[in-house]
């Protein structure tokens, strides 16, 4: 019998890797497979990588999945939750589901966010989250660290490049991603915060963002980096992206107040003045945002404002707990591991959430005052396999030990 073999890699016919026969030559099953990856191996990767998403978001998770997937991760911020999620829905729905309705010729405007609230109140976890359930690519940036192109900075188009990074290079996938920017209320013409080696009136950032914003074909240097006339970039479509921008608006109530006509000077009023705070935010309107110094344009672009309470006490407290990757989970996880069970008493995690509300970074604090005081306990933890540690408020008021107790039985898993 005549062994054929594959004029392209040599490989003898078998039925695994049957041979294509052509004018004297051969071609095997795994070539042909390897030329057809040559020739069209990105287009059908393109393809796939959109089936993916489509597979994500295509099916178009109702404003009510997406709500409950994040209320599993962030606690309270109701108002904003749902406002986000509708955001969400409607804006990928305007990217996946026109073609469906062809009847007129309606152009379904983009539903950018802007989310107002204190520093630690869930803004970034938020824009994370929505991301992580749609499985879409995110690039987290802080509007101040931005500059007009030719200022001392970074340019806002290396928010682009970084969005086409967390998509592994993927353009198509990064077209359809999400932009968080934080802290665009530093950018405002009236900001302290302003800085004038950045631009001179704050507005030329503003501009810039406008740009990227509005849904236009932005060229990005696709290493990042400054632009320079010899480099080569990469073209984004930005009109499938969700921008989501956040900032505290500190003062902004004072506009609203003045707004509404109410004097807020004189003694007595704080107490009355920060419930206030809670409903006049959410019913700010694209003015104020004006008024407080962001151009109007840019407000235009965001016409989706949602506002996020600053976190009260208890809900620190259920912050340290129930999230589905709660910092106690993780602790109670890191000591499982060392065969040993740790609890908080109930005055412990109070006294953690009233120490995060006394260093003013909302529920950012709390890792932090946690790692204070874990730390000798941690350092210690391997000797105490088969134990079980209660921190209680002394450990964290006091810096004393926690309580050991050895456990009898051991529980078998
Ligand atoms: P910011 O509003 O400043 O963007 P972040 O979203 O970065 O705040 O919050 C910092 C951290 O605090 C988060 O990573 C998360 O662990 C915690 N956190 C803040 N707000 C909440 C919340 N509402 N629910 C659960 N965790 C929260």
């Amino acid at each position: 019998m005549i062994h054929r073999h594959c004029s392209f890699c040599d490989a003898q016919e078998s039925d695994e890797n049957p041979l294509i026969a052509g004018n004297g030559v051969y071609i095997c099953k795994n070539c042909v497979f390897s030329a057809y990856k040559i020739m069209f191996g990105d287009e059908e990767e393109t393809k796939e990588s959109n089936a993916h998403l489509l597979e994500a978001v295509g099916e178009l998770m109702t404003p009510k999945e997406l709500d409950n997937f994040l209320g599993q991760y962030i606690i309270g911020q109701e108002r904003a939750r749902k406002l986000l999620s509708v955001a969400v829905y409607n804006h990928y729905k305007r990217i996946f589901k026109t073609e469906d309705v062809k009847e007129d010729d309606t152009e379904i405007a983009k539903s950018n966010v802007l989310l107002i609230g204190p520093t630690g109140s869930g803004k970034t976890l938020l824009a994370q989250t929505i991301a992580r359930v749609l499985n879409v690519p995110i690039a987290i940036s802080d509007a101040t660290s931005l500059t007009e192109a030719g200022y001392v900075g970074e340019d806002v188009e290396n928010i682009l490049t970084r969005l086409l990074q967390a998509a592994d290079g993927d353009i198509q996938r990064a077209q359809q991603g999400i932009v968080f920017i934080d802290e665009v209320d530093k950018i405002s013409r009236m900001s302290e915060n302003r800085s004038i080696t950045r631009d001179v009136s704050g507005e030329g950032v503003q501009q810039a963002l406008l740009k990227i914003i509005e849904g236009a074909m932005v060229n990005i240097p696709p290493k990042g980096g400054r632009k320079h006339p010899n480099q080569e970039f990469t073209q984004i479509d930005t009109s499938g992206i969700l921008f989501i921008c956040g900032g505290a608006f500190d003062g902004l109530n004072e506009i609203l107040k003045r707004k509404q006509g109410k004097n807020v000077l004189g003694f007595g009023h704080d107490k009355k003045t920060k419930e206030e705070i809670k409903t006049t935010f959410d019913a700010v309107e694209p003015d104020d945002l004006v008024h407080y110094g962001l151009i109007p344009e840019l407000v235009g672009r965001l016409p989706i404002i949602a506002s996020l309470n600053e976190i009260k006490e208890e809900d620190m407290v259920r912050i340290l707990t129930e999230p589905k990757n709660s910092l106690v989970r993780q602790y109670k996880k890191l000591f499982a591991i060392d065969k040993v069970e740790l609890t908080f008493e109930d005055d412990a995690l109070l006294a953690i959430a009233k120490k995060a509300i006394d260093r003013k970074t909302g529920a950012r604090g709390l890792r932090a005052i946690l790692e204070e005081n874990m730390i000798d306990i941690m350092y210690e933890l391997p000797e105490y396999s088969g134990y079980e540690v209660v921190i209680t408020k002394d450990v964290i008021e006091n810096g004393e030990k926690p309580v050991y107790i050895k456990k009898t039985e051991q529980k078998t898993a």
